[in-house]
């Protein structure tokens, strides 16, 4: 007999909870796509997106998920055999990498394992042995959200300046994008890509490029660049089509609109950073209550906040994570880049996301369905990791 009847919570890394608003302002009839009122609307999405991503520059707009994204910014910056250098931190470095590669672009790698931010000393290091300028660009994530450390940009900054190196400096926010404090343009971030699935609280299907106007004079040199990916038209569009390269994603746009209705207008992008804050560090003090789980992340300021990994000796990740999306309604998210699916270790690591759509009702819940996992599992736990994460959350002033 099963306990799970009733509204299910979805708290996996990304897609994210999509707001009951934000799914009601998608239901509507298909809009006109050459006037009215879908092209008043979309114009005034630039802004509220600029204002999250902290930038006055350029943003295009993608009918893509992430992946898509990073091969966008690729394309509209890179030549066939130019070198690039990516920070790994976790899975999703790497992939960016692949993407790269797959492209026909030369990748070296520094690789920080699955528990460490990426050092900006050794990126300086690097930067200044490369003398001739072949690095044409520093990746990296903001978040990864497979180990959920946060990186330091800023600090990524200051190395490359250090170095006197000219690469362009490329961040993927798509897991940390209105949830962990991001500040493209005075972090100096030259091209940046997030998706509308995580923080954003929309439907997988979107993604989004920004790009500053050193990246912008990049693209006259770019040979990978094809007139689908042009970032030019859809961030300058003379026509609307010429946003998507075609049909509008009408629906998601709408959705869009009234997630950032409720980001950028009503709640404000600089509380949503201290929410998300405050939420991280409930779920830290609730996991560092259970003694038979651990965090990823030692020191807290290289924590996401929007993601939590969690590891155990044993299977209890696993175990917990059954037990919760069966009997409790919560779906946790799996270990990504520790173990494969059947290998020793698969049920080792779990992952919480606390991103986007989030309040006590839902941070508590998702915290006390854990517990009662716990219990109903016989797993020896300790006690007071609820006591522990709401004692975080009282003391909340943004
Ligand atoms: C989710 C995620 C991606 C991949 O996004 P998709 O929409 O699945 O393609 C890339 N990078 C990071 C940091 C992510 O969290």
């Amino acid at each position: 007999m099963s306990l799970n009847f009733g509204r299910t919570q979805l708290s996996i890394p990304g897609p994210s909870v999509i707001p009951d608003r934000v799914l009601n302002a998608m239901h509507r009839p298909s809009p006109n796509i050459y006037e009215g009122e879908l092209i008043d609307m979309t114009a005034s999405l630039y802004p509220d997106l600029k204002t999250v991503a902290q930038t006055s520059h350029n943003a295009a707009i993608y009918i893509a998920n992430g992946h898509g994204a990073w091969e966008a910014a690729l394309a509209n910056s890179c030549s066939r055999g130019d070198k690039i250098l990516v920070l790994v931190t976790g899975r999703f470095g790497q992939g960016w990498a692949d993407t790269a590669k797959g492209m026909g672009i030369e990748v070296e790698t520094l690789d920080f394992g699955m528990q460490d931010d990426a050092d900006p000393q050794k990126l300086c290091e690097r930067l200044k042995a490369d003398r001739a300028h072949e690095i044409k660009g520093v990746f990296t994530v903001q978040t990864d959200t497979a180990s959920s450390v946060q990186n330091n940009i800023p600090a990524l900054r200051k190395a490359i300046d250090e170095a006197r190196h000219p690469a362009l400096f490329y961040v993927d926010c798509i897991a940390s994008l209105g949830c962990d404090r991001h500040e493209m343009d005075a972090w100096g971030v030259d091209i940046m890509v997030t998706g509308c699935q995580k923080g954003l609280m929309t439907p997988a299907g979107m993604s989004f490029v920004f790009y500053n106007d050193k990246a912008a004079a990049v693209q006259s040199k770019a040979d990978l660049v094809t007139n689908y990916w042009d970032w030019h038209p859809r961030a300058n569009p003379e026509r609307f089509y010429q946003q998507f390269g075609g049909t509008a994603p009408t629906h998601h746009l709408f959705g869009l609109r009234e997630a950032l209705d409720m980001l950028v207008k009503e709640e404000g992008i600089k509380q949503a950073w201290a929410r998300h804050e405050t939420c991280a560090r409930a779920v830290w003090a609730a996991v560092e209550s259970w003694n038979c789980l651990r965090l990823n992340i030692s020191d807290p300021a290289k924590r996401s906040h929007a993601v939590t990994t969690v590891r155990s000796d044993g299977d209890e990740c696993g175990r917990l994570r059954h037990w919760c999306e069966h009997q409790g309604g919560l779906t946790l998210g799996i270990g990504l880049g520790f173990a494969e699916k059947g290998e020793p270790g698969w049920d080792s690591v779990l992952r919480i996301a606390h991103m986007g759509h989030l309040n006590p009702v839902m941070l508590m819940g998702a915290l006390g369905t854990m517990d009662t996992g716990l219990k109903a599992l016989g797993i020896p736990h300790g006690s007071g990791a609820l006591d522990a994460a709401s004692a975080v959350l009282a003391q909340h002033h943004a």
